[in-house]
């Protein structure tokens, strides 16, 4: 029954070292109840579908416009120019476009579907000790879609990590521990009031259920990703240490450098970059918070996933 299940997803990618230990496959969730301003998979955050736009790919042939059933794709000055208000996602125009430049993401799939893909590389996980990381997004927005994968993956001893931001149904949280082998849980900032700002949630659901977690789960990997004039001041650095030290089930926190590798999406989606003037954090920045951790934690402190 549960390989009937679907699910909305945006991607799976191969060989990824940064979800977990070993080779890895990454499932990719659509949808997300937090909206970063930093984020990187700016198509994980609608829980619809929605179309991608490379118009440096865009060679001009004008298939799509003749293609497109609804009249979303209009030539304006010789360039095909989507409106995005008259599409439907049926996902014609991407037939037609050789180039590569149209994309429509957050297909439906089925549990039977994602176990094929990730056991394509069972071979690598067991040389590896690697595993599937199902990530988003987040994935707990799909509760019964992620449950029935992790029910297949350890019925095929497959180790499974999940990402999580933490903001998630308590119940459905505690309910998939049992069938997951590690956790990555992500922590932004610790007052509130910034937490709300950056990420337009509050955090106090996202504390409370790693606290709740953790008496369950003893394997938990908080991560912090470090962004410069967000959250990389100490005081945010040193709070989070401080609550992280009193959770047994919290293992290990690493802390992430922000970087931009996904500032071009926004523009694929017509979407805006909240960040665009942020630079990476300098080494020595990381370094310095990694010091101001260990003053306050005595869990391992790793720089990177
Ligand atoms: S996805 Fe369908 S409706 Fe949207 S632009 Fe392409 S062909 Fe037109
Ligand atoms: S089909 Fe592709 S390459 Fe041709 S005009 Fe449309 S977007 Fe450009």
């Amino acid at each position: 029954m549960t390989i009937l299940t679907t699910g909305r997803i945006f991607d799976i990618m191969k060989y990824s070292i940064h979800d977990g230990p070993g080779i890895r496959t990454t499932v990719f969730f659509k949808g997300c109840p937090l909206n970063c301003w930093w984020c990187h998979n700016p198509e994980s955050q609608a829980m619809g579908q929605e179309i991608m736009l490379w118009e440096d790919k865009c060679i001009g042939c004008g298939d799509c416009l003749k293609t497109c059933p609804y009249g979303a794709i209009v030539n304006v000055d010789g360039a095909q120019l989507t409106v995005r208000e008259n599409c439907r996602l049926c996902g014609e125009c991407k037939k037609v476009c050789h180039a590569g430049a149209r994309v429509v993401v957050g297909e439906k799939v089925t549990v039977v579907e994602v176990m094929k893909e990730i056991e394509k590389d069972i071979v690598f996980y067991e040389e590896s000790g690697g595993g599937v990381t199902f990530s988003g997004g987040e994935p707990l927005m799909q509760p019964g879609f992620l449950n029935a994968l992790l029910e297949n993956c350890r019925e095929k001893e497959i180790h499974t990590a999940v990402d999580t931001t933490g903001l998630a149904k308590s119940d459905d949280l505690l309910r998939i521990a049992s069938k997951t082998d590690l956790f990555l849980y992500d922590l932004k900032l610790m007052d509130p009031e910034e937490h709300r700002k950056y990420t337009g949630v509050s955090n106090k659901q996202i504390l409370a259920n790693l606290r709740a977690l953790s008496q369950s789960h003893g394997n938990i990997v908080v991560r912090i990703p470090v962004i410069p004039g967000v959250n990389d001041n100490r005081e945010n650095i040193l709070s989070t240490g401080e609550f992280v030290s009193g959770l047994s089930g919290v293992r290990e926190i690493n802390l992430l450098p922000y970087h931009k590798a996904g500032i071009h999406k926004y523009q694929r989606l017509a979407k805006t970059y909240s960040l665009p003037e942020t630079k990476p954090p300098a080494n020595e920045t990381m370094d310095e918070l990694a010091e101001e951790l260990k003053r306050v934690s005595y869990k391992m402190i790793k720089i990177g996933g």
